[in-house]
């Protein structure tokens, strides 16, 4: 849908990372249609893009502060003071008698970037303490610790043009088709223009992503780290290597070589590790070797595992054996899978990072920081992640928690021991656009955020590129920015003149400043990657007029393309790095009690825990209930029946929902969705069933790899 609207408010699309621009005409009864000046669309939506004016109603929104006084009581509605002095009370009172890391805030990478940098700003600048993580934990923490761990910080090097003009595209671990369907179509129309764009799919699953796939690589759960070390293995013995660039750009290829020929074997025991018929299998590698310009796209379905990290280094391990990075048509490419993953990221909205991409490890980025914020009491180590986080407020140890745009209680692993931490919590806070949720239902003080279409600022997509979100409905009810309510609170613990803030504006010149302080680029040296130096200083009509803008940005009106074409990376020395990955497998296998592997992701019409897309009856239309996707002799093995109700239990918890044969499944895998939660059908959260396995580096969890049995119910 390519048409434009005359007097349209251009702004960004709350669902996926491919960040789309859209145009919303019409106040509550808005039309959406593709913003076709925004470069990650061109005016393209998808399903969910598309039915974003179905979105608007008002019917569950959370319209006003309320608050209890005892668990055992109602909520009533308050009004705000009552409800941030009662926040501020709580929190206050932990750090007073237990400690700064007796706190913690919960955020999301549905914040917007102004929301993020205020939450990083107060709990690590002032408040003293690093426990502040993020749901995007859940979905691109292993890419960011992949990042850092190759290329010296969390850069993606490439952009969305990268898929149209490369010559091979290889998808690993991502249904891109549903997804990122926008991308997917940019791909799929790439590939009609030039049907000799090999595109290879990389998935247990038989998904929709398929359709246009030349090649579709079956693997076995878990296996990513052999089947890459394989392609390295391979690159070299075929003498498919990039030597110079080797030599001059990068180090410890010759150590990552020697720990994949040492976890490999030989090419028939790869092949059956990695699930794959050997033909299949050499046909990739072949293809891999003759093709310069290739991309390989990664997502959830390589970040969501115990050895996520791994993973991810171990395909850009083979981008930089064959120098294929920050060229036009190649490099490794991380999804996020949510709108504003990545502000999350620049700002510090991780646990275990600072903020401006500057790290804990580095005292002089610590002090670097708390000039800058003229703060009291810089955190002084890495706070907890996510389920680290849940497992401390479980013990205890975490007496005051405030929970922003997030459903813990659906969508952390293990998640009836998450609810069952919340109702042991002392104070729970819960802000958020709609009333009632699984989280919600715990909280002691919920504050009323205003929604998608009434709150300004950023958000950053996974191609780097920043783009204004801007409001085109008055905010409802009470509704307030969560940036507004962090302040309150901030001036309420005492350090009202540090939080200030009267606009979004004013914390996004505040956020560039803080991007190009100290940076050695200002000085025209090497410094940090993430820079917005060419943003500082926007009046608000600027920065209400800002284009989309891919950082670094180093000079009013300038954008970056790809990065690291000239071979220099962020590490002290410029090289990349070769991390030698051993191949592991998932932490836990399935048994004679759990004998199947469960897989969990999206579905292609619904959103994270449905709070907007389950308001869109054209959404609800495409798969309409909680459902269980296995393999027809699995369910005959088990007893469960096509079109009938089956129980999926773990270790951990069980669910109900209706058995599917959609034909994309191996035998032993399971697939549920992720979306069902309690508010819309009873016994519905994956999340229960889910290991609260984690990667031992970036702390994502083991989401794709759970031993569960079927039975019918
Ligand atoms: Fe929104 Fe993603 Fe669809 Fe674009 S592809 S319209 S960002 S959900």
């Amino acid at each position: 849908r390519m048409n434009d609207l005359p007097g349209a408010i251009r702004t960004t699309c709350p669902y996926c990372g491919v960040g789309c621009g859209v145009q919303m005409q019409g106040g509550r009864g808005a039309q959406a249609l593709g913003d076709i000046t925004h470069p990650a669309n061109h005016g393209r939506l998808c399903v969910k893009g598309s039915a974003l004016g179905e979105t608007l109603g008002l019917s569950s929104r959370l319209l006003s502060p309320m608050l209890r006084e005892r668990r055992d009581a109602a909520m009533r509605s308050a009004g705000w003071n009552a409800a941030l002095d009662r926040i501020a009370d709580a929190f206050a009172r932990s750090i007073a008698e237990h400690g700064p890391d007796s706190v913690a805030l919960y955020v999301s990478g549905q914040l917007l970037t102004e929301d993020y940098y205020v939450a990083n700003k107060l709990m690590k600048g002032y408040i003293g303490s690093g426990n502040i993580d993020t749901n995007s934990r859940l979905c691109m923490s292993s890419a960011v610790a992949g990042h850092k761990r190759a290329f010296g910080e969390d850069v993606v090097p490439g952009c969305y043009e990268d898929f149209e003009c490369a010559d091979l595209i290889v998808l690993v671990g991502s249904n891109t088709a549903w997804c990122h369907p926008v991308l997917y179509q940019r791909i799929a129309a790439e590939k009609e223009r030039r049907p000799e764009l090999y595109v290879v799919v990389i998935d247990p699953r038989r998904t929709a992503s398929c359709d246009i796939a030349d090649l579709h690589l079956p693997l076995a759960p878990g296996s990513d780290v052999a089947l890459f070390n394989g392609l390295l293995l391979w690159l070299a013995a075929h003498e498919a290597t990039d030597s110079a660039y080797i030599a001059a750009h990068t180090r410890g290829f010759e150590a990552a070589l020697a720990v994949a020929r040492q976890s490999a074997g030989d090419f028939e025991t790869l092949a059956r590790t990695c699930g794959l018929g050997r033909d299949k299998l050499q046909s990739f590698y072949e293809r891999f070797a003759a093709t310069e310009k290739t991309v390989t796209l990664f997502s959830q379905g390589v970040n969501q595992s115990s050895q996520g990290t791994d993973k991810v280094n171990a395909i850009i391990n083979c981008h930089l054996a064959t120098g294929r990075i920050g060229k036009p048509g190649m490099g490794p490419f991380s999804m996020t899978g949510q709108p504003n993953a990545m502000g999350g990221r620049e700002v510090g909205g991780l646990a275990n990072t600072l903020a401006a991409h500057m790290e804990f490890a580095r005292t002089e980025d610590r002090a670097r920081v708390q000039r800058f914020w003229n703060s009291p009491a810089i955190a002084s180590k890495p706070g907890l992640k996510a389920v680290d986080l849940f497992e401390a407020v479980h013990e205890g140890r975490i007496k005051a928690l405030w929970i922003m745009a997030t459903n813990p209680v659906v969508s952390l692993p293990d998640a009836n021991r998450v609810r069952e931490a919340l109702r042991r919590c002392e104070f729970v806070a819960v802000s958020d656009v709609v009333r009632d949720t699984d989280t919600a239902a715990l909280a002691d003080v919920l504050l009323p955020a205003q929604a998608w279409g009434e709150k300004d600022g950023t958000v950053t997509n996974s191609e780097r590129c920043i783009s204004r979100q801007r409001a085109f409905v008055p905010a409802a009810g009470e509704a307030q920015p969560d940036w507004w309510a962090l302040s309150q609170v901030a001036a309420r613990l005492g350090h009202g003149a540090a939080f200030a803030y009267r606009s979004a504006h004013e914390i996004f010149d505040e956020h560039a400043r803080l991007s190009a302080f100290e940076n050695g680029f200002a000085e025209g040296g090497a410094g940090r990657v993430f820079n917005l130096r060419g943003l500082v200083g926007l009046d608000a009509v600027a920065y209400d007029a800002l284009e989309p803008v891919r950082w670094p940005v180093l000079a009013r009106g300038a954008q970056s393309g790809r990065l690291f074409g000239d071979g220099r990376f962020a590490h002290e020395d410029g090289r990349a790095v070769f991390i030698a990955t051993a191949a592991q497998t998932p932490a836990h296998a399935p048994g004679e009690d759990y004998p199947l592997v469960l897989n969990t992701g999206r579905i292609r019409d619904q959103w994270h825990t449905m709070t907007r897309t389950g308001l869109a009856p054209t959404l609800g239309a495409h798969l309409p209930e909680p459902y269980v996707d296995l393999h027809p002799a699995d369910a005959l093995a088990s007893g469960a029946r096509e079109h009938e109700l089956a129980r999926v239990s773990s270790r951990w918890g069980s669910l109900v929902a209706r058995v599917r044969f959609s034909g994309e499944l191996r035998r032993g895998q399971v697939f549920v969705p992720i979306h069902w939660n309690d508010q819309f059908a009873s016994d519905a959260r994956v999340g229960a069933l889910v290991n609260p396995v984690v990667d031992p580096i970036s702390g994502e969890p083991e989401f794709k790899h759970t031993p569960v049995r079927v039975e019918d119910f």
